[in-house]
């Protein structure tokens, strides 16, 4: 009897494990590790990806695979071990783990986005003449330029259909089918390369990671440097001598559509030495899905993409790069809750690769390993071309309270970079027009009716915005509650900072850059564009214009209300306070003009501004790191976040208050903290807290085994290692 071929299939659904199907002799041949099936899931026919081969005498009792969808593997073999470890560390179904991973379009099954075929001609080996004129134009310039598409062909050839059928029919060309693959890239010349020497910081750098990629084993680093330190040209250098040894780069940043200037300088760099895929955001579906392809085919040598890059399906990796590793948004807030950052770490531990983690501002957990030598420390301690840190001030609000946003040191130092011509950036971490309306006579506010959370002020518009779920409504007339005309807004966001400015230098060329702003495509490119070409004096937004720019005209930085996140209930609200104004300040003096900073506060003498003032990396981490220490918090604790929803108030919490009683009966070494309520309304949290993994891993599992954790009006997530805690 001959062994039948076995189907491991992480279906996509809420399954904790793989199941078997028998693959049909019919289907024998395409059922390939990493192809997508159609499988029937009890009575649903559901798509699963297959995972592994098996062979076995006898398939009684499996039921058979229905269809496979892919002509191709999506991902190679080896990447199936690194699902499956992030699906085990995360807590999170296989099938659902590697949906997220996949490009989006392709969850369902056939559909969704296609294959874009095209024909191409190439020349035989005949030799002779075709006798009409239009038809030798065509076959002359086919043998001139090798294979052509007909896309190509029709540029030069308005209407080459007659003539092409007539050569292909007399033998002078051949005729195939090829796949297209749509690239956002290839009508764009990449900026021109600008060479540099080395520092020698730069050097001791790149001789550590040489070494590393020399010896072809895991390797974690941390590049640790001020902004403008040149950390991006270390990247460049590192992934190009992986790419000389053969092997293959990824590269990571927060949010790709912001970066353009970055994926220029790796275009400029690699643009003739190697091919480039960049996954993010702005792609289309199609687009996305050709890059994953290419990518799966083994055309790409360095892929660069936000968060899910990180399961490209790249076969030959020698490096990651996770730039700005500190970054909140590596970490994915729904559905399957990853942190690429570790997952790179994961993944290059798994792939013998070097992992390079870039920071001014590293994570106190990167840094506090750094420190104990489970990771290189690479640091680049100055600007390179010697360009001076910009002087920093903290305008103390407590002394004298503005009366409207601005305060007087602010305006005047506006007023005078104006004056000299000079480019100013200034941050207010708050869209919108106010962050609520009140009634001045009885303290009404605005609430979103499905999020309770206040609706932001716009004014421009006139309308009320919830900045979770988008509901929008018009402001009323009167009270709702008192009938008082007196609804005024309260605070300040980017859109009323804009019309400040705007009364205070009417000649000032101003601009503002916010979700909003930018919502639509190529408008964040636009505004890059404007700043780099000075036709905007002062840039005014949310903390997207603290995102990795270059722009050298900038010489003055304001910071408003920045001390706001320090009131959030998060015990990393510090640290995303220093980082982000740390950030922001990096912005001004990158050019000749050296830059200065001015940071208006209530807390000027809170160690978070203190340090971010004086460029104080180490003062900040040696205070921050002894709070967590003395409260168990990570690098000295770990967390799982469990987030319960759903519909009804009352049932999450009394679903909540149940499941920790459970949870705290059996919680063996591991404190259950909680329940507690989101600020976003009809959510509850149990936050599950220890100072070693395996009893947390220990109770999860039993959470996992618990018969009817929540009732089925409730949901409930599991977040490990949680960023977001609101
Ligand atoms: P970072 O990524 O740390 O912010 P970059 O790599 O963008 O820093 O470098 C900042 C600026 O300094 C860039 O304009 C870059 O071209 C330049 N630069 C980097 N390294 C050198 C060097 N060794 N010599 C001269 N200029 C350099
Ligand atoms: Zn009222
Ligand atoms: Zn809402």
């Amino acid at each position: 009897m001959t062994a039948k071929q076995v189907a491991r299939v992480a279906v996509a659904a809420p399954l904790g494990k793989l199941l078997s199907y028998a693959i049909p002799p019919q289907l024998a041949g395409r059922a390939r590790v990493g192809v997508r099936l159609k499988v029937p899931l009890g009575r649903r026919p559901v798509v699963g990806y297959l995972l592994e081969l098996d062979e076995a005498a006898d398939v009684q009792g499996l039921k058979p695979v229905t269809e496979v969808l892919d002509d191709q593997p999506l991902f190679p073999k080896h990447l199936v071990a690194f699902y499956l470890r992030a699906a085990d560390y995360y807590r999170h179904p296989p099938g659902e783990v590697i949906r997220t991973a996949l490009p989006a379009g392709l969850a369902g099954g056939k559909g969704g986005v296609g294959i874009l075929r095209e024909k191409v001609y190439r020349p035989t080996t005949l030799q002779d003449e075709p006798k009409g004129t239009r038809q030798r134009e065509i076959l002359d310039w086919v043998r001139q330029e090798g294979p052509l598409a007909l896309g190509a062909l029709r540029e030069r050839f308005p209407s080459p259909y007659g003539p092409l059928a007539r050569l292909v029919e007399l033998g002078f060309l051949s005729e195939e089918e090829q796949e297209r693959r749509r690239d956002p890239f290839l009508d764009l010349a990449p900026p021109e390369d600008r060479p540099v020497e080395a520092t020698p910081e730069q050097q001791a750098a790149l001789e550590s990671l040489g070494e590393a990629l020399l010896g072809g084993e895991f390797a974690p680093f941390l590049l640790h440097g001020v902004t403008g330190s040149g950390k991006t040209e270390i990247y460049l250098r590192a992934i190009d001598q992986a790419i000389g040894q053969g092997r293959q780069a990824l590269v990571l940043v927060p949010e790709i559509s912001l970066t353009p200037q970055l994926v220029g300088r790796f275009r400029a760099r690699f643009a003739s030495l190697a091919r480039i895929a960049v996954l993010h955001s702005g792609l289309s579906d199609g687009e996305r899905y050709d890059a994953w392809r290419s990518i799966a085919a083994g055309e790409v040598d360095i892929v660069i993409g936000a968060r899910s890059a990180v399961f490209a399906p790249l076969d030959r990796l020698g490096i990651l790069v996770v730039d700005e590793e500190h970054e909140a948004s590596y970490k994915q807030a729904e559905g399957f809750r990853y942190h690429a950052r570790d997952l790179a770490l994961m993944r290059g531990q798994m792939e013998q690769a070097v992992v390079l983690m870039g920071s001014a501002t590293p994570a106190l957990t990167t840094y506090y390993r750094s420190r104990e030598g489970l990771i290189g420390y690479l640091p680049l301690t100055g600007r390179a071309l010697d360009r001076p840190l910009p002087d920093v001030t903290l305008v103390d609000l407590t002394e004298a309270a503005p009366e409207g946003v601005l305060s007087e040191s602010l305006a005047a130092a506006l007023v005078q970079n104006l004056e000299r011509g000079e480019q100013s950036v200034l941050l207010l971490n708050r869209r919108g027009f106010a962050p609520f309306l009140l009634c001045a006579d009885c303290g009404e506010t605005f609430r979103c009716p499905n999020c309770e959370i206040t609706l932001t002020y716009y004014q421009g518009r006139r309308m009320l915005r919830c900045h979770y779920c988008d509901y929008a409504v018009q402001p009323p007339e009167l009270c709702p509650s008192c009938r008082s005309d007196r609804i005024e807004p309260e605070g300040a966001g980017t859109e009323r900072l804009e019309e400040e400015l705007s009364a205070l230098l009417p000649d000032a060329r101003i601009a503002r850059m916010d979700r909003d702003t930018t919502a639509r495509k190529g408008a964040h490119q636009k505004l890059v564009e404007a700043m780099e070409s000075r036709r905007i004096d002062i840039l005014v937004g949310t903390q997207m214009v603290a995102k990795g720019h270059d722009f050298p005209g900038v010489t003055l930085v304001g910071v408003i209300g920045a001390d706001s996140s320090l009131n959030f209930p998060d015990f990393r609200s510090a640290e995303r306070t220093f980082a982000l104004l740390t950030q922001v300040a990096g912005r001004a003096g990158r050019g000749s003009r050296p830059g200065r900073v001015l940071i208006q506060t209530y807390a000027a003498d809170h160690y978070a501004l203190e340090c971010a003032a004086s460029h104080d990396y180490q003062s900040f981490y040696e205070q921050e790191i002894a709070f967590r220490r003395e409260l168990g918090y990570p690098p000295f604790g770990f967390l799982v976040n469990l987030v319960l929803a759903g519909n009804e108030a009352a049932k999450v919490t009394d679903a909540a208050q149940a499941l920790a009683q459970r949870l705290e009966a059996q919680a063996g070494g591991v404190e259950v903290l909680g329940p507690a309520p989101c600020p976003l309304a009809r959510r509850m949290q149990i936050l599950l807290k220890a100072n070693f993994r395996p009893p947390l891993r220990r109770l999860l599992a039993l959470l996992e085994a618990l018969p009817k954790k929540v009732p089925s009006a409730v949901s409930l997530a599991v977040d490990v290692d949680p960023v977001d805690m609101l």
